[in-house]
């Protein structure tokens, strides 16, 4: 196994007026679990797609650690590729179904017989091993697709794209763990597409967020919740997204309206800039000390914790509070940006508040 490798690799399916993909380049570490998260149509598939083979990059050249595969069919890449829907031989039992990759490939007898057992115990299908595959349910049958994508020990990668979309939800966190033990158990570089922030930051080792067919970020759950470099992976991850708001910079200093927010840290010219705040890290006071006056239109009370949703010059911002907290809607308070507050300019990070 070894690290797959995009050099300049983008896509577009009209000919170059619109890129799916825009070209990048890229590297898939061997033997590590990446979430590829984004919203639909940012193109997810398409680079999927372009890994395995099923489609050719309209530019741009994918290596195989020193072996180059551009113009090499899916079949010649040794990959695993897991669907959004089963794919099974349905007249053949489960059984049979998960051994077909490895038989495929001349295994052992034995070597067949100890995988398909591994797989099948953590996958919970061990009891369905003697049944017809048609029978199953169509969440069994992912199941057992994902099985039969995670079997073989030796391949490049394993490509899954939305695996879980037709499974129950409450098995869902069963399934992603039983995943994570199955890649500790093989190594295998997984890369697994999804438009869901949970399923990405519980599943992944590192989370590459993508939109308008470009990587934005990539990183841990916590890099990407902690310091987002882009608004959007700020909107995207976490619940509620982080509050942004417009702001001028003059001395150093950081103002929304004529509230001072904060002081820019670095270097930054002045001119206009969006302060991006997550929820978790807005601080609010009833009287000192001042800071960004707001008028609260609204509490969730969440259980866990209180969602205050607050109104300043036009703009909507929301605090993640204790839930022993008492904020009532129609009254003013003081909001406060500590430690994790960051400065964008056309959507990138561009500095942080102090
Ligand atoms: P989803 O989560 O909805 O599957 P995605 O992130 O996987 O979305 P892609 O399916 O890769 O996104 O699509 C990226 C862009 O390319 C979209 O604008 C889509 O409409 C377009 N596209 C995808 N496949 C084709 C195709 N075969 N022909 C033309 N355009 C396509």
């Amino acid at each position: 196994m070894a690290d797959i490798r995009l050099e300049g690799v983008g896509h577009s399916y009209d000919g170059g007026r619109t890129w799916a993909l825009k070209p990048l380049t890229w590297t898939w570490r061997d033997g590590r679990a990446y979430a590829l998260l984004g919203p639909s149509g940012c193109g997810k598939t398409t680079l999927l797609n372009i890994i395995s083979g099923l489609l050719s990059p309209t530019v741009g050249r994918i290596w195989f650690g020193e072996r180059e595969v551009t113009s090499v069919p899916t079949a010649g890449r040794n990959i695993a590729q897991v669907f959004q829907f089963p794919v099974l031989y349905e007249e053949m039992s489960v059984y049979d179904n998960l051994a077909f990759p490895l038989r495929n490939r001349r295994y052992p007898k034995a070597e067949v017989d100890q995988r398909v057992r591994t797989v099948s115990r953590l996958l919970g299908l061990d009891d369905q091993l003697g049944r017809r595959s048609r029978r199953l349910d169509p969440g069994r049958q992912q199941i057992v697709s994902l099985g039969r994508g995670l079997v073989r020990p030796e391949v490049a990668a394993v490509l899954l794209d939305e695996p879980l979309t037709v499974i129950d939800p409450a098995l869902k966190w069963t399934l992603r763990s039983k995943l994570k033990e199955i890649h500790r158990d093989t190594g295998h570089t997984l890369v697994y597409v999804t438009h869901d922030q949970t399923e990405a930051l519980t599943f992944a080792d590192e989370v590459v967020v993508l939109k308008d067919g470009e990587i934005v970020q990539s990183g841990t759950p916590a890099e990407l919740f902690l310091s987002p470099a882009h608004e959007f992976v700020g909107h995207f991850i976490g619940s509620p997204g982080m509050n942004v708001l417009p702001a001028e910079t003059a001395d150093g200093l950081v103002m929304v309206g004529e509230a001072v927010v904060g002081r820019a840290v670095g270097e930054l010219p002045p001119g206009p800039v969006n302060v991006g705040v997550r929820p978790e890290f807005v601080r609010i006071t009833a009287h000192d000390p001042p800071g960004l006056q707001a008028r609260i239109t609204g509490v969730d009370r969440m259980g866990a914790y209180h969602l205050v949703h607050a109104e300043a010059g036009g703009h909507e911002l929301v605090a993640k509070v204790d839930a022993d907290s008492a904020y009532s809607p129609g009254t003013t308070a003081f909001f406060h940006f500590a430690d994790a507050a960051f400065l964008f300019r056309d959507e990138v990070r561009c500095g942080s508040i102090a």
